[in-house]
């Protein structure tokens, strides 16, 4: 755990999330401020500041995130269409140093993003 970081905060309860799934590496929590009507962050337990600090041994740990996505986008629903994505650093517009995929869907979404 990262003191300072607020995803940590949440994994570890000390901080109030909207928990919907979690298991042994994965958590995932409603956005705060949601983009869609299914807005969902999915974090490793494991404090990893983004994609770009991944190493070949958390392999695991994101085919953990990615299983678990898949598994409540079923339960959500949202097999006609759902984003999985990751903001990496500063100029794509990452807010959280907490490795994070937003799940989002519920509704027509756009291509290319912003
Ligand atoms: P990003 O901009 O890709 O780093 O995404 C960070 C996301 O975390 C944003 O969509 C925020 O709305 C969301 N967020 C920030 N703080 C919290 C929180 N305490 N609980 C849930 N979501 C949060």
């Amino acid at each position: 755990m990262q003191q300072d970081c607020i995803f940590c905060k949440i994994i570890a309860g000390e901080i109030p999330g909207t928990i919907v799934y979690q298991d042994e590496s994965t958590v995932a929590f409603q956005d705060v401020h949601p983009a869609a009507p299914q807005h969902i962050l999915f974090v490793p337990r494991k404090h990893v500041a983004s994609m770009a600090d991944i190493t070949p041994e958390d392999g695991p740990l994101l085919n953990g995130i990615f299983q678990a996505a898949k598994k409540v986008a079923h339960d959500l629903k949202l097999e006609e269409g759902y984003r999985f994505v990751t903001n990496v650093g500063p100029r794509a517009g990452q807010s959280v140093l907490h490795l994070h995929f937003h799940l989002l869907g519920g509704r027509d979404l756009t291509w290319p993003p912003g």
